[in-house]
């Protein structure tokens, strides 16, 4: 008997290893895929083109940066995450499996809003729904302020390496505010989209009102004020986007004194999107120790915490609905007052 179930646990053990092999294969196969189209992009296409339609021109310059940054980041970072999720967790747990095999309501409204985002439909409905707001430029303002007061802040002194986790720590300090203003009153019904999510399977990060314009204008414009290059920028935003990508994942991790002071882990992510609002919300920040200064530092993080809002969403394919109605909320807002 007991030899029999030795030999079934090493069964399962060898299985295991298996498995983890096989993703671990997975991403090498992948990380070669894409670096033989990042060589192909940069050596086999031209940096410009000129385009023939209708009798008339145009030229389309800065074409591997576009490609890279547009479609690139994306490509590389969410399957990435996907991959770290799954090495983590196993296949029976992790998001991959889950949305590919059986995703739930929750998971087909963010499997949507990603493929929308990433196809520029959202963000173009944002721009439109935000008077193009969004669209004012950083380096723009930083450039007339440096022009009529001569201040401006030159970090090119510093070595890449150092600029980057300090515009990092600059970018969390905005995003720390800009999301506690999200949870204002005013800007909640466009924030509740993200908190609606019932399940968490990496893209639920992407899951964003293409309304929710805040961040443009509170993050974007000082870093840029302050001096981030655009290097620099893409740079902080591939951290952030895989951080994004982790914590709404299904590790179920604290990550130790690392989730507690340096970046937030899952598992305190978790703890801000919780259902019960009896106890105050907390955990806002990417970058914990924003939260520690500002007094919403609450800890506790738990893995079976229920997450979403107590305002009812439809969820799935079909997310217009939904959309409208928490922009409808979002002006109305300000002329009634609504208990969620
Ligand atoms: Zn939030
Ligand atoms: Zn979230």
């Amino acid at each position: 008997m007991a030899l029999a179930e030795t030999s079934l646990t090493l069964e399962g053990d060898r299985r295991a290893i298996m498995g983890r092999a096989a993703i671990v294969l997975g991403l090498l196969v992948y990380a070669a895929l894409l670096g033989g189209a990042w060589w192909a992009v940069v050596n086999l296409l031209p940096d410009q083109i000129t385009l023939q339609a209708f009798g008339k021109s145009k030229t389309v310059s800065d074409l591997h940066n576009r490609i890279v940054t547009g479609i690139g980041l994306v490509a590389a970072i969410l399957p990435t995450a996907l991959w770290i999720e799954c090495l983590a967790v196993g296949w029976e747990r992790c998001s991959t499996r889950r949305l590919i095999l059986g995703p739930t309501p929750s998971m087909r409204t963010d499997l949507t809003v990603l493929v929308l985002g990433q196809g520029h439909v959202l963000e173009l409905a944002g721009k439109v729904m935000m008077l193009g707001a969004s669209m004012i430029s950083g380096i723009a303002i930083r450039d007339w302020i440096q022009a009529r007061t001569g201040f401006a802040v030159d970090p090119s002194g510093l070595p890449l390496a150092l600029q980057v986790p300090i515009y990092f720590y600059v970018y969390t300090f905005f995003d720390y505010w800009t999301h506690r203003l999200d949870h204002s009153r005013f800007f909640w019904p466009l924030h509740r989209y993200h908190h609606s999510a019932e399940d968490f399977c990496v893209v639920t990060s992407a899951r964003q009102h293409p309304a929710a314009f805040s961040a443009i204008f509170v993050i974007n414009l000082p870093l840029a004020i302050l001096g981030a290059t655009p290097a620099v920028m893409i740079f902080v935003s591939v951290v952030v986007t895989t951080v994004g990508f982790l914590i709404h994942s299904q590790l179920q991790s604290d990550w130790g004194w690392v989730g507690r002071w340096v970046i937030q882990s899952p598992l305190h992510h978790r703890l801000h999107h919780k259902l019960d609002m009896t106890h105050p919300t907390g955990h806002f920040a990417m970058a914990p120790i924003w939260d520690r200064l500002f007094g919403t530092w609450y800890g506790g993080a738990e893995p079976n915490l229920v997450i979403g809002v107590s305002q009812p969403y439809r969820h799935g394919f079909w997310i217009v609905p939904d959309l409208l109605r928490d922009y409808w909320h979002f002006w109305s807002g300000f002329v009634v007052r609504r208990s969620e």
